[in-house]
């Protein structure tokens, strides 16, 4: 078809380097390579309870007729009141269940977020870098997307608030704060208690909407202060979280906790763009909840990705004992930066094409494209031997790309 059908929106935002990296590792597969990737964003499929989750969806099948059904739009009322109970326990959320909107992920939830509270050309501030999914999706949307920088301690502040101080004198207003305060994807980066604290009272003053994503908040190596919807008295912030990173990916569970008025207009903007999530899974999660069994595997998985975690930090250590990289106490990914003047893009393909391990650019994270030396390291999918082989031979491009 020709271009001149497409619609402008269609021309906003580039192809995903997830989505390259992904078809180009099938490519080489397909000619029987095998690929070490420290490229995705998964669990471990090993720690998975698949046999339990077997059982769970043969049960769901054969004896609940309405699994294969469409289901309320806003979720089955049953798994809305096991989210509540899982969001008290670990977020420290008190959410009635009527304030819990089940969604195909968390993913869309974002995007039904920006739908119902943002217009082409309002601004919404983000961590720079930021979730490359919801760094698209605003720009899907026409929105202006304006980064932060982080240290160790999550979102600077203080640059936040000169930020907001610098756009209002020129007139503008700011809608949306975006944060993923545990775990940051692509940083690792986990936010203060402080800094949280002093993010809303920002939001307070200037009177803005804060989105906070818990989509790493389950997975931490040292307990993570509370979330900054368990300390927001003014329902100024709303969140988003998800099964994905403890179930697994591919069941597509999230949920958005909200005030009653925005809960209201995001089942009425989701109705006509997927009905409902996947009921099959919804039934699937709501008895994985119910059996315990997220509980009963997730200090086994922290465990497991923490001992990822320190091989990755001790094999860049050893191989790489110049080059800085952030130190993750929550969630999936470090990043790692190589020298100031490299690009990060040409690494990953490099390292792809040379020595089959997959990594991501982490510049294309960054809202405006500033430090492409960057890339993102998981380490909660590849097995520790492949880490250190990955590594090994990253190590090796590095050495005989810059020295
Ligand atoms: N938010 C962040 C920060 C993520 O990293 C991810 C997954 N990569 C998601 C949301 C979305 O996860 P899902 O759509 O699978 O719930």
């Amino acid at each position: 078809m020709e271009p001149k059908y497409l619609s402008a929106r269609s021309n906003w935002i580039e192809a995903s380097p997830l989505a390259l990296i992904v078809s180009k590792i099938a490519t080489l597969k397909a000619k029987g390579i095998s690929v070490l990737s420290l490229a995705a964003g998964d669990p471990d499929p090993s720690l998975i309870p698949r046999e339990e989750l077997a059982d769970i969806a043969y049960d769901v099948l054969k004896n609940i007729p309405a699994s294969i059904l469409y289901t309320p739009t806003a979720g089955i009322f049953e798994l809305r009141k096991e989210i509540s109970r899982l969001t008290e326990k670990y977020d420290k959320i008190k959410v009635d269940p009527q304030n819990i909107v089940v969604s195909s992920g968390s993913t869309i939830a974002i995007d039904l977020l920006i739908r119902i509270l943002l217009d082409p050309g309002d601004i919404v501030i983000v961590e720079n870098p930021t979730y490359i999914n919801t760094l698209y999706a605003l720009k899907q949307h026409g929105i202006q997307v304006i980064g932060v920088f982080m240290d160790s301690n999550g979102m600077k502040i203080d640059e936040l608030e000169d930020t907001v101080k610098k756009l209002l004198s020129q007139g503008k207003k700011i809608k949306l704060i975006y944060t993923i305060p545990t775990g940051q994807n692509p940083s690792g980066i986990t936010m203060s208690l402080n800094r949280r604290k002093h993010l809303l009272e920002i939001a307070s003053q200037y009177d803005i909407l804060i989105l906070e994503d818990l989509a790493y908040n389950y997975i931490f190596y040292e307990e993570p202060p509370p979330t900054i919807k368990s300390m927001d008295d003014e329902g100024r912030v709303i969140a988003v979280g998800t099964l994905s990173k403890a179930m697994g990916t591919g069941f597509r569970i999230g949920w958005i906790i909200a005030s009653e008025t925005i809960t209201k207009k995001v089942i009425e903007m989701k109705q006509p763009i997927d009905f409902c999530a996947p009921a099959i899974s919804q039934y699937i999660a709501l008895e994985y909840l119910r059996r315990g069994l997220f509980e009963k595997y997730h200090l086994k998985v922290l465990r497991a990705y923490k001992e990822k975690r320190d091989i990755l930090i001790k094999s860049l250590e050893t191989h790489l004992p110049k080059a800085l990289f952030t130190r993750p106490s929550a969630g999936m990914f470090l990043m790692l930066y190589l020298p100031e003047d490299a690009d990060g893009q040409e690494f990953a393909e490099k390292l792809l094409d040379k020595y089959h391990v997959a990594v991501v650019p982490a510049g294309p994270f960054h809202p405006n494209k500033d430090h492409p030396n960057t890339l993102r390291l998981n380490f909660s999918r590849p097995s520790v031997k492949d880490i250190e082989e990955a590594v090994n031979r990253l190590a090796k491009l590095y050495h005989e790309l810059y020295h």
